[in-house]
């Protein structure tokens, strides 16, 4: 068995000894007779699988009891349709930044169910940088103000939390559980699992108990907030496996010291690999310095037509999944908390002999 690196955008690399945990539980989960997924979601062992997972993502962001904790399925997605339904009246309205292209399917989704004000874009400047905060054209009458604090595509990361006065939104997919957050400025949260969480098919919801019960009439019940929080997220099945895998990330990190730990680790991979680009003419990376992200990373090489070769040898060299989103090609290296420094140091290792050769 060979275990290769893994830089893909999502689903992302899982760490190994959650994959080996997850084995070993596969056939017979802690002496039961059988696996997770076999398990009845209303089981004691499956609630509690169910509530230790929750127990202790609360204590990785350190999120406050006013807050409830939804696990759900759809991915981000479908959270694009939720926070409207959810937050936004008739007729109403709200606030969208638009830095990249994960914001723009929200704005997209969003102007389905009221008017959406798009406080401020990034376009014009090919999503290279983040709108500075007294430029933003914010409505009076907002429901709410939503932002992508990292956007996985262009590789653009908010190192700060906006001031606003409408409840922040924020998908915060590609970037969940890689730093702290201070939850208490946020209204809701949401983040598709397959980035930092654990497997595809999980999303997760953290949301101000206050902003639950708003919900408009024709909102299906399966997106309405209320009815996870009213029913412990088992309203309906579950995505069972996938939870109880996410519970063992979470324990997983917090083993390694938590968010604190992780925020290092992440800053130290980010930046050796930030300056092995920027000290070299043969890449480059778009972003302005101050808003890159620490877990995407975009970058292109000098002579374009050098791409095809680059990703043939570096995935021979064990460099997997290092091709840009299909939108704006190039190179994009995913650097999640599961992926290692050492997976760092092979890819700025390799990129450095690549230049070497073809330079
Ligand atoms: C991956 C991603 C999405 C889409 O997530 P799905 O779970 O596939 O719907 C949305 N927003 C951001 C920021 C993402 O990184």
């Amino acid at each position: 068995m060979t275990r290769l690196y893994n830089f893909c955008a999502g689903p992302a690399a899982l760490p190994e000894p959650v994959l080996e945990t997850a084995r070993e539980d596969m056939l017979d989960w802690h002496g039961r007779g059988l696996s997770v997924m076999e398990m009845s979601h209303r089981s004691s062992e499956f609630v509690g699988i169910a509530e230790r997972a929750e127990a202790t993502l609360r204590k990785l962001l350190a999120i406050p009891d006013e807050y409830a904790v939804l696990f759900l399925q759809g991915g981000a997605s479908l959270q694009f349709s939720a926070v409207p339904l959810n937050l936004m009246p008739e007729g109403g309205r709200a606030d969208y930044l638009n830095t990249g292209q994960w914001s723009k399917k929200a704005i997209a989704e969003g102007k389905r169910f009221g008017s959406v004000n798009v406080a401020a874009s990034a376009e014009a400047g090919n999503f290279s940088s983040i709108p500075a905060r007294d430029s933003w054209q914010l409505s009076a009458d907002a429901a709410y103000f939503h932002y992508t604090p990292n956007e996985t595509i262009g590789g653009v990361e908010f190192h700060w939390v906006p001031d606003v006065d409408a409840p922040l939104v924020a998908d915060m997919s590609s970037t969940i559980l890689s730093r702290p957050v201070d939850v208490s400025r946020f209204g809701v949260i949401y983040a598709g699992a397959q980035k930092n969480i654990g497997p595809a098919g999980l999303t997760l919801v953290i949301v101000h108990r206050d902003l639950l019960g708003r919900s408009r009439p024709l909102c299906p019940v399966m997106l309405d907030w209320k009815t996870a929080a009213d029913n412990d997220s088992m309203y309906n099945t579950p995505p069972t496996f996938a939870l109880y895998l996410a519970g063992l990330v979470f324990d997983w990190l917090q083993e390694l010291g938590g968010l604190t730990a992780m925020a290092e680790l992440n800053r130290r991979k980010a930046d050796k690999l930030y300056a092995a680009i920027d000290n070299s003419a043969f890449y480059a990376n778009p972003v302005e310095v101050a808003s890159r992200s620490q877990m995407n990373v975009p970058f292109t090489l000098a002579d374009a037509s050098l791409d095809k070769l680059f990703l043939q040898q570096s995935a021979e060299a064990g460099l997997l999944n290092l091709a840009g989103h299909r939108s704006v090609g190039g190179m994009r290296a995913s650097i999640y908390n599961a992926v290692p420094e050492a997976a760092v140091d092979a890819l700025i290792a390799f990129m450095q002999d690549f230049e070497q050769r073809n330079g």
